[in-house]
């Protein structure tokens, strides 16, 4: 079996598995400091989500959320980071219920679906995991766990990625040798189709037909070439400060 990918700790830096780093992020005596440094005159209450490919474990995060965000934030947060290529619906399934980015509601087939503007607090309970789909037709699927719920005190942001796989590396298939930053969209059923720089200069191929390799579950299918929004290497804490010393 293939290496696990690891992922950085945005509190430590410190590199985990993705089983590891959910032990980790309780443990880490980073986070702790930081978290009990925290002040506010608002209290609130925090999820903490890990999401991750049905299919493809390479890929996965975990996410702290404030319970009063909605599954539209979510959602949308899940498109900017890992899967927006041309608007596709997109649908959270909880406890046999859908939440449809477009809810039909006149629909006479069976329970209509609920819309996203659900708060979390509302759907959600530590331990439970729920499915989403981005795409109906070259559907995109992940899983997220509700690792989570804690108190705490208000901050600016009511959503904040605690961790990331690190991109995955792929081998192009020509060379064998260089790392592959091109995918063909046809790569699902041939197999093949991963390009480093040099050889799609080559005449055979079509660069048309080719996507960029992103860090994402979404890589390889419709158009998706990547995250506008975050870069493909999660970045931590202790990077910033080291790329901001170095400057
Ligand atoms: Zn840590
Ligand atoms: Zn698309
Ligand atoms: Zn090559």
């Amino acid at each position: 079996m293939a290496k696990r990918t690891k992922g950085k700790c945005k509190y430590c830096g410190k590199e985990y598995t993705m089983s590891y780093m959910n032990r980790h992020l309780s443990a880490c005596e980073e986070r702790r400091k930081q978290l009990t440094a925290q002040t506010g005159s608002k209290r609130c209450g925090y999820f903490q989500l890990a999401v991750y490919s049905k299919y493809d474990r390479d890929y996965w995060m975990f996410i702290e959320v404030r319970d009063t965000a909605t599954l539209k934030d979510v959602d949308s947060f899940l498109r900017d980071i890992w899967l927006e290529c041309c608007g596709h619906l997109s649908a959270f399934t909880i406890d046999g219920i859908r939440y449809d980015v477009q809810p039909d509601t006149d629909s006479f087939w069976g329970i209509p679906a609920r819309s996203m503007n659900y708060k979390l607090k509302s759907v959600l309970e530590k331990g439970m995991t729920i499915e989403y789909e981005y795409d109906f037709g070259s559907t995109t699927e992940l899983m997220i766990t509700v690792v989570n719920h804690r108190p705490g005190y208000w901050q600016k942001d009511k959503l904040i990625i605690l961790s990331r796989n690190n991109p995955p590396v792929f081998i192009c298939d020509e060379c064998g040798e260089k790392a592959a930053v091109f995918i063909s969209g046809e790569y699902d059923w041939t197999g093949k189709g991963l390009l480093c720089e040099d050889c799609i200069k080559k005449s055979e191929f079509d660069e048309e037909m080719f996507l960029d390799i992103c860090n994402s579950p979404r890589v390889g299918v419709c158009g998706y070439n990547g995250s506008d929004i975050y870069p493909d290497q999660f970045v931590s804490d202790l990077d910033k400060e080291t790329l901001k010393n170095s400057k």
